[in-house]
């Protein structure tokens, strides 16, 4: 499933394209073809994520609410004047954009809705704040997590609490702090919060300009350390993401994973210490 700084990223790139114009809006799979004959030509006129949900805002009344889950894929493509029109969508494609110099389709999301204000409003108030939003409080997320016996590596998965950060963040950043990913919520300190906070910010945004998840500092980086660079679908260097039984490093021992909220939790149990 892509991280928050994908969808951020998307929203991006959605209004490079297309905002400020009106679309030519269709569904060439069927699923959303009411909705796109009521938007088709009309000013495309805000894009915005929160966590893993994109909204893209027409005509400032109606909105197309996006969450990817774990097929959903956006494929970008220009169009040149003078140059053939946008190939034909295949019939899998739910939703498409195009204008007279680009077009973007979205095939296989698990939701692709048309949504009033009040229901994109509701969607907002039951997820957590994003690092990647300006409107975002870190407390409003504090205030839970310093609540629960719940670990904090399951919290910072859970988009009610903060929205957007996936397993690989987690992972990093709890590497980072040198944070046990079994220590309960109520025993991080507001100290220790404010500095992951403040990481996920930078590192998400660095995410998003670079359209991949780096997270090793500067003395960490193959150039520095005289290693290999990390060979993986993922692309980024990381400290433990997917490096399970490889060394840590920082200290040389063993990287270990585990099952945790669902998914593989990555750790060094020398660095991150209870
Ligand atoms: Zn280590």
């Amino acid at each position: 499933m892509p991280e928050g700084h994908t969808i951020h990223r998307l929203a991006q790139d959605y209004a490079t394209a297309f905002l400020g114009t009106s679309p030519h809006v269709t569904s060439p799979q069927g699923k959303f073809s009411d909705a796109a004959a009521l938007l088709t030509g009309s000013e495309l006129t805000h894009t915005e994520a929160h966590g893993k949900h994109l909204f893209l805002g027409f005509r400032d009344a109606d909105w197309i609410h996006i969450h990817l889950g774990l097929f959903g894929k956006v494929n970008f493509g220009k169009v040149n004047a003078g140059d053939a029109p946008a190939p034909p969508p295949t019939d899998t494609v739910r939703l498409r954009l195009a204008n007279s110099t680009a077009y973007v389709d979205l095939r296989g999301p698990t939701t692709c809705a048309l949504i009033t204000h009040p229901e994109k409003q509701a969607i907002h108030d039951r997820l957590g704040p994003d690092p990647l939003r300006a409107d975002a409080d870190p407390h409003q997320a504090y205030r839970r997590i310093s609540r629960s016996r719940t670990t904090i590596a399951a919290l910072l998965m859970d988009q009610k609490v903060i929205a957007g950060v996936g397993n690989v963040y987690r992972a990093e950043v709890l590497f980072r702090h040198r944070i046990d990913p079994y220590r309960a919520g109520k025993d991080i300190t507001p100290t220790q919060w404010d500095a992951i906070w403040a990481d996920l910010v930078d590192l998400m945004h660095e995410g998003v300009r670079n359209n991949r998840i780096d997270t090793v500092r500067p003395e960490h980086t193959p150039e520095a350390m005289g290693r290999p660079p990390r060979v993986d679908d993922h692309g980024g260097e990381v400290y433990v993401y997917r490096r399970a039984t490889l060394p840590c490093h920082i200290c040389g021992g063993e990287i270990r994973t585990a099952d945790l909220a669902a998914r593989n939790l990555f750790w060094c149990p020398n660095c991150q210490t209870p």
